[in-house]
């Protein structure tokens, strides 16, 4: 996978090579991460590559043209890779989007600046996606979370190729809770269970965890994965349970 980042500042992306998962794999070239400066593309003296908004209105837009020249040098190189404009309107890139995005060979990554981009820019993108809805001050910190959580999930750039699966959301359940040594730490024991050596009964607590914590933290989650038998014994228990709680203490006194 080539991530060709269309930037007025290429230099925050020496960031991801100063350490980690992200720079072994471009070292060992599961991955290529490539910068444009946007810049360079404009045709006058001073570089200009913002003007004010048509309409009026406070700050400034990026101007079409330079952008559509990098879009356009970018594709060149890399023509099967898909386009994708950082926009907080765009769709929310969560994990399913990261899955999707990472089975195209390319990626050409456009960072917005200032008040955004150019509404004629969309025309020349195939994409827009959003990291969240908040605002930040240009594309780049959202398009190297993009390069970060579809980097994980390109063959090779994980260690263990078990790991990103495991994980939260990877599944569509929140992931199971992660114990390391020491066994017990201020006064918290490592559960038991961890200890059995059963690795039959401890996938069963995983998979319990998972769907416990799921539906504590993030109910939502639940609607959408498709759920065993067993797993809906176990919310049906959950639920049994919780209406027993309730009718003791509505009964109370
Ligand atoms: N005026 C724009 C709006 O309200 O939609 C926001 C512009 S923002 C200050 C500047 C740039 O940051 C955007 O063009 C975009 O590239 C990037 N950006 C800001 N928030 C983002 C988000 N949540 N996800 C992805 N990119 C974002």
């Amino acid at each position: 996978m080539t991530f060709t980042v269309l930037t007025l500042f290429p230099e925050m992306f020496s960031a991801l090579l100063l350490g980690g998962i992200i720079k072994r794999a471009v070292e060992s070239k599961c991955i290529a991460i490539e910068t444009v400066d946007i810049r360079d593309f404009a045709t006058n003296r001073h570089r200009t590559v913002d003007d004010r908004p048509y309409g009026g209105g406070c700050g400034m837009v990026m101007k079409p043209e330079p952008l559509a020249r990098a879009i356009r040098h970018a594709k060149q190189k890399h023509p099967e890779a898909r386009t994708v404009l950082l926009t907080p309107q765009g769709r929310l890139f969560d994990q399913r989007v990261a899955r999707r995005v990472a089975q195209y060979t390319g990626l050409v990554l456009i960072c917005g600046r200032y008040e955004g981009v150019d509404e004629r820019v969309s025309l020349l993108v195939d994409e827009e996606l959003s990291i969240g809805d908040y605002v930040l001050t240009g594309g780049e910190i959202a398009a190297m979370v993009v390069i970060d959580v579809v980097s994980r999930l390109i063959p090779g750039v994980l260690g263990n190729v078990r790991s990103a699966d495991e994980e939260s959301f990877s599944s569509g359940l929140l992931e199971y809770p992660q114990y390391t040594r020491p066994r017990s730490f201020e006064g918290a024991q490592v559960p038991d269970i961890l200890l059995s050596g059963n690795h039959l009964a401890i996938k069963q607590w995983r998979r319990r965890v998972s769907l416990a914590r799921t539906l504590a933290k993030r109910p939502d989650l639940l609607f959408r994965e498709s759920l065993t038998p067993e797993d809906i014994e176990f919310l049906k228990k959950i639920h049994r349970d919780i209406e027993a709680i309730i009718e003791r203490h509505m009964q109370a006194p």
